[in-house]
């Protein structure tokens, strides 16, 4: 660790004062002072940490542009030379200089506001982080509505904002890293020598979202002697699902009511479309807080249109000013009878080779509800959740060989590397 001696004058004699703070009389004193004194040293000590770390940011960048890490001691970078003299990650290391690089232009306006109060350390680095992975040209505007978000919401608000800016303006990018969270699910039951099992896993954010609010109702404490802790009513929760399923035979949805999940249509959003810059200002208007119970960052335009398709979504339309104007259930969900139908037609999932039964499957608009796609047989056919998923977000489509019989003809299916299969109705 490099230890500078002397300390510049005015930083020794501030931390001489800051370091009384910490003292066994410091602590007396507060602890016997007002609910309103100790407040003000939590919330003043915390703008006082910023506004060091905005300085810190200012010095990281003149070190920086005058080279000093090479001169003083022949580091090969300034990251180098911090992450030596400062004992700190490389990543944390080129995390610092790239946001005090940045500070001097891109991310001058989120840094200034660090320095006077009004904005943390932590989201200015949600801000450069989100900003990090968008196409160039979107910088800008993002910088400035994720500043404006940073003002009114937590860390997590503008990690998610930045998510969902990143699946509109990149759709393939963020389809890809979609893609590959997905293929990093699992979930492992170990049983251990007592005889309990250990359980463990990950699960994608839209898969965590339907358990999450599957499991909501059972977090309630069942009445006022309920002692069970919140992760013991989870896995009780979890067990009853699983119990209640097995016994009204329901391995699969077909009868059942399925937990909800919420998808807030905002009709000036390009939710499906590639935004541009001029679009980032309407994605996130400033002022307000994105309002997406199941997160703004829920789930890849992609997966909304599959969950589109079949699942017991509510539809909540934004108005004017961000406000809930239409709350409703769409009808856009294929009837008992239409589902026999369907059953009959194909036999279970059409993908060509899939042997899944009709009620591991869900019915799949051709042409998606979304953009106007109709609820009829026609457009429909039967998919497992696995060949749902290649449909909408891994690049297979379908298209009916003779579109005056739609889905009651064969289906031609192609596949993302030029794969083409042809699937048949089982019953014509
Ligand atoms: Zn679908
Ligand atoms: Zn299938």
């Amino acid at each position: 660790m490099f230890a500078p001696d002397p300390l510049p004058e005015p930083l020794a004699a501030m931390l001489a004062q800051v370091r009384t703070w910490t003292s066994p009389d410091a602590h007396t004193a507060l602890a016997s002072d007002t609910a309103e004194v100790r407040a003000g040293w939590v919330a003043g000590l915390q703008q006082l940490a910023d506004a060091v770390a905005a300085a810190n940011l200012a010095a990281v960048a003149a070190f920086d542009a005058a080279g000093d890490g090479q001169t003083l001691h022949g580091a090969a970078s300034t990251q180098a030379w911090i992450r030596g003299a400062l004992r700190v990650t490389g990543a944390e290391a080129s995390e610092r200089v790239q946001i005090a690089r940045a500070s001097r232009g891109l991310l001058a306006d989120p840094a200034a506001k660090v320095s006077d109060g009004s904005l943390t350390y932590d989201h200015l680095r949600a801000v450069e982080r989100g900003v990090r992975h968008l196409p160039p040209a979107h910088h800008p505007a993002a910088v400035t509505v994720l500043t404006d978000l940073a003002q009114i919401g937590t860390v997590g608000d503008v990690r998610d904002a930045a998510k969902h800016l990143h699946y509109v303006t990149d759709p393939d990018g963020s389809l890809a890293d979609s893609c590959q969270q997905f293929d990093r699910r699992r979930l492992t039951l170990a049983p251990l020598m007592d005889g309990m099992t250990a359980l463990d896993g990950l699960l994608d954010a839209e898969s965590a979202a339907l358990l999450t609010a599957a499991l909501a109702p059972f977090l309630v404490p069942a009445d006022t002697g309920d002692t069970r802790t919140a992760a013991q009513r989870r896995a009780d929760g979890l067990i009853q699902i699983v119990a209640s399923a097995a016994a009204h035979r329901l391995l699969s949805t077909s009868g059942a009511e399925r937990p909800h999940l919420h998808v807030i249509i905002d009709p000036r959003t390009p939710q499906l479309t590639e935004a541009t810059p001029d679009h980032i200002p309407a994605i996130l208007p400033p002022g307000r807080l994105p309002q997406t119970p199941g997160g703004p960052a829920f789930c890849h335009p992609a997966g909304v249109t599959r969950i589109a398709c079949d699942a017991q979504i509510t539809a909540l339309l934004l108005g004017e000013h961000g406000v809930v104007t239409d709350l409703g259930r769409t009808r856009r969900l294929f009837s008992p009878h239409q589902r026999q139908l369907l059953a009959l037609r194909d036999g279970g999932c059409r993908f060509p080779g899939c042997d899944r039964p009709p009620a591991h499957t869900d019915a799949h608009h051709l042409i998606s509800w979304l953009i106007g796609g109709p609820t009829n047989i026609t457009n429909a056919l039967l998919l497992c959740r696995h060949h749902h998923r290649h449909v909408h977000e891994n690049g297979w489509t379908l298209a009916p060989t003779d579109p005056q019989c739609g889905t009651n003809g064969p289906i031609t299916v192609n596949g993302p590397n030029g794969q083409q299969l042809t699937s048949h109705p089982r019953a014509p």
